[in-house]
């Protein structure tokens, strides 16, 4: 029998049975067993401690703004790390230190409230400082690696470490973290001194990009695929003429081929059938592997 978290850690913010499609930007997903919002790490190092030695499955998410749960939901114990929420800016060596939990917007801002400049890319992007981190997000010629000089981790083993950046062998939406199981408490960006308003307005035109391009009137998961060698997803998919291919209420978007959105009521199944749709005849037509960048946990 499982154990009862809530009994274990009273006082500690803790649901269980709680429905994950209105946590995540898809808006679909079944429910948790639990979930976990921890308020200070060491309540997050006495929850793992245990639910490891209990051999529970451990699912951190950030923004959930990167994924697909499945309708039957997740088993053991997913941790939302919203409330790692602190930025602290040092103006001497222009370091900007964020908790995992911070959503990569609130960075932007936060840098452009003290004129560093650097990650004016990220001002659109609904994820957090972990998933940030954990995808190497990037955008108009910008990405995470670029930035963070350091990251806090806690490992499965329940210490903390910290690593450069030259050990966290970034890649296209790749990085270390997505091999060792660790956990991302926070990040340190190194910026460089700008100019408030050139800040604000390349933040302004990025946005303005994304609105005119991206399907944002809707819930998505962003670039569904990753960027195939020598192609452009969006651009296969519109070739194969998939835009507007619709499953149930999940849908290949008719404003970016890239992004699949959630029309009506769609499901993860929904989301799924459309996605391995996509790859078959992508596949078929022009003989290229389209992988996710979307993260399916089902
Ligand atoms: C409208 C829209 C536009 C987008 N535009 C872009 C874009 O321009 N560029 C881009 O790169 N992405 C984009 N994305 C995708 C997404 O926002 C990024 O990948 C983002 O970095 C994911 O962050 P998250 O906090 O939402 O991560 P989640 O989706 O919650 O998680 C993604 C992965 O990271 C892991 N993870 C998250 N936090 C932690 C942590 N603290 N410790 C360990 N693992 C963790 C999760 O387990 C999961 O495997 C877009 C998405 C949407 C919906």
């Amino acid at each position: 029998m499982t154990i009862n978290l809530q009994a274990k850690f009273p006082g500690f913010d803790i649901k269980s049975h709680e429905k994950l499609a209105p946590y995540t930007n898809t808006q679909v997903g079944g429910p948790a067993e639990w979930v976990f919002w921890p308020h200070r790490v060491q309540e997050l190092i006495d929850v793992l401690a245990l639910v490891r030695q209990e051999k529970m499955p451990v699912t951190v998410l950030g923004n959930a703004s990167n994924l697909v749960i499945g309708d039957a939901g997740l088993e053991g114990l997913v941790i939302f790390l919203s409330h790692l929420n602190q930025i602290t800016i040092n103006r001497d060596d222009q370091t900007l230190k964020a908790g995992a939990g911070v959503p990569l917007i609130d960075v932007t801002q936060a840098a452009l409230q003290d004129s560093l400049s650097g990650i004016e890319w990220a001002a659109g992007i609904p994820g957090s400082v972990g998933g940030a981190v954990y995808m190497n997000a990037g955008a108009y010629g910008g990405e995470s690696a670029d930035w963070i000089s350091s990251i806090t981790v806690l490992t499965p083993t329940n210490e903390i470490k910290t690593y450069q950046n030259v050990e966290l062998d970034f890649g296209y939406r790749h990085s270390l973290v997505q091999t060792t199981g660790d956990v991302i408490l926070d990040a340190t960006f190194k910026l460089v001194p700008g100019e408030f308003k050139a800040i604000e307005m390349l933040m302004e035109d990025f946005n303005t990009r994304r609105a005119l391009r991206q399907p944002l009137e809707y819930p998505s998961c962003g670039s569904t695929f990753k960027r195939p060698e020598g192609y452009y997803a969006g651009r296969l998919i519109m070739d194969a003429g998939l835009q507007g291919f619709t499953i149930g209420g999940a849908q290949v978007s008719t404003k970016h081929a890239g992004f699949i959105v959630n029309v009506n009521h769609a499901t993860a199944a929904d989301y799924i059938a459309v996605i391995r749709q996509v790859q078959a005849v992508v596949a078929q037509k022009f003989d290229v592997q389209l992988e996710t960048e979307v993260r399916i946990f089902s």
